[in-house]
């Protein structure tokens, strides 16, 4: 759905040159036969002299694009270039054979077909334009060659039919450039569409975070990694900031989604690259602290909540202020990640009885084990 990449795009570009190329060789086969045959008036040294650098000035684009050098030039696909210069073999051959003027004359149309997927519709239209301009120019120096007035009949309505056939050409493949141009805005607009739906389905939508769905696949994931490895060990901070009902109800509802969007910011710049911040629902959010053993999460949770209790509300109140409370816990070898996240809750719900506005560690055992357990709170950093 995305798309194309640089390396397919070379591809593509290749394949044409390489298309455009084998023309040009089965068109120089074509006239050789008919040398061979006596229709071509000059000598293989001649034939050779003429058509020789004309295909190896073909083989030289088709190398220019193997080499990727076509990529710094201001069009990649050197679609004009190509079909200039097919267009010049059988400017070569039409004087010295007017006999195969129909050879000389498909070879140009075939050549007018080939800027229709790649060119602007006036670029393309000039361009077959002026090939048609060098099949006037063939036609004029086969005349010159041409005994005889039926056979200059002739060549007239076989000139004319090539123009005819040029102007047929060039509508038909307008239409094919504009139906090209629509697949890839068509191809865009779903691109974008896919993208939205997709970071619609794991981003919460007020605050931009990770949303809950994506926070338990990346939870599953970092229990699997650290069930296989034991050094792959993770901790989890649950968030709720306290007395948050009031900020709505002191300042509306707006101001309360801009505070979740600040806690958001001020989250997300407190973690590395690799960690992740998710709105949990409401005024919960949690963080996954990759690699990270609990004391390490504390650290990290605690310059959360020191910035957000610094942060101004609204400068009418410049006193009124919004705290955090967090929960800490490491997730343990083999344990369902629901059970980590509840210790984290738990733990919430401690830093909250405590008096808010601090950070607390899951006890190390449950509390059904925790005989004589000592005090596991995080030397609460409270206000
Ligand atoms: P506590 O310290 O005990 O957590 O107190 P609290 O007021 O934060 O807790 P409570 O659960 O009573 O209230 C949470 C409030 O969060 C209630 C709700 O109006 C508000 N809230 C939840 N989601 C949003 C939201 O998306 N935008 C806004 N503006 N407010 C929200
Ligand atoms: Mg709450
Ligand atoms: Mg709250």
């Amino acid at each position: 759905m995305a798309e194309h990449s640089d390396e397919q795009r070379q591809a593509l570009r290749l394949r044409r040159s390489l298309i455009g190329m084998i023309g040009s060789l089965a068109f120089v086969v074509l006239a050789w036969i008919a040398r061979e045959h006596g229709l071509v008036a000059v000598g293989a040294s001649i034939f050779w002299l003429l058509f020789g650098p004309w295909l190896l000035g073909y083989a030289a684009i088709v190398g220019v694009i193997v080499s990727g050098r076509n990529r710094s030039l201001r069009d990649p696909s050197c679609t004009e270039l190509q079909v200039l210069w097919a267009a010049l073999g059988p400017l070569l051959l039409m004087p010295l054979a007017p006999v195969l003027a129909a050879l000389c004359y498909l070879a140009w149309v075939s050549a007018g077909l080939f800027g229709a997927f790649r060119l602007e519709a006036a670029r393309y239209v000039v361009l077959n334009a002026i090939i048609a301009l060098i099949g006037g120019a063939g036609f004029a120096a086969s005349l010159m060659f041409s005994p005889g007035i039926g056979d200059t009949m002739a060549a007239t309505l076989g000139f004319a039919g090539f123009l005819l056939a040029m102007a047929v050409v060039t509508a038909a493949g307008l239409e094919l450039g504009g139906f090209r141009r629509m697949l890839v805005e068509r191809n865009e607009q779903l691109t974008h569409a896919f993208e939205r739906l997709r970071d619609m389905s794991v981003r919460d939508e007020l605050t931009g975070l990770h949303n809950r769905r994506f926070l338990m696949d990346v939870l599953q994931q970092q229990k699997a990694q650290h069930d296989r490895q034991a050094e792959q060990l993770f901790s989890v901070a649950f968030v709720d900031l306290d007395h948050f009902k009031r900020v709505n109800d002191v300042f509306g509802h707006t101001k309360g989604d801009l505070v979740l969007k600040r806690f958001a910011e001020i989250a997300s710049r407190a973690v590395r690259e690799v960690d992740y911040v998710a709105r949990f629902g409401g005024e919960e959010f949690v963080l996954v602290l990759v690699g990270t053993p609990k004391e390490n999460a504390v650290v990290v949770a605690e310059r959360i909540r020191r910035r957000m209790a610094r942060l101004v509300i609204s400068d009418e109140l410049p006193d009124f202020r919004i705290s955090a409370s967090f929960g800490i816990s490491q997730h343990r070898v083999g344990e369902p990640v629901e059970a980590t996240l509840t210790r984290a809750d738990e733990a919430l719900y401690e830093a909250k009885r405590a008096g808010r506005n601090r950070v607390v560690l899951a006890p190390d055992v449950p509390p059904e084990d925790a005989v004589g357990a000592g005090d596991n709170s995080a030397g609460s950093a409270g206000p």
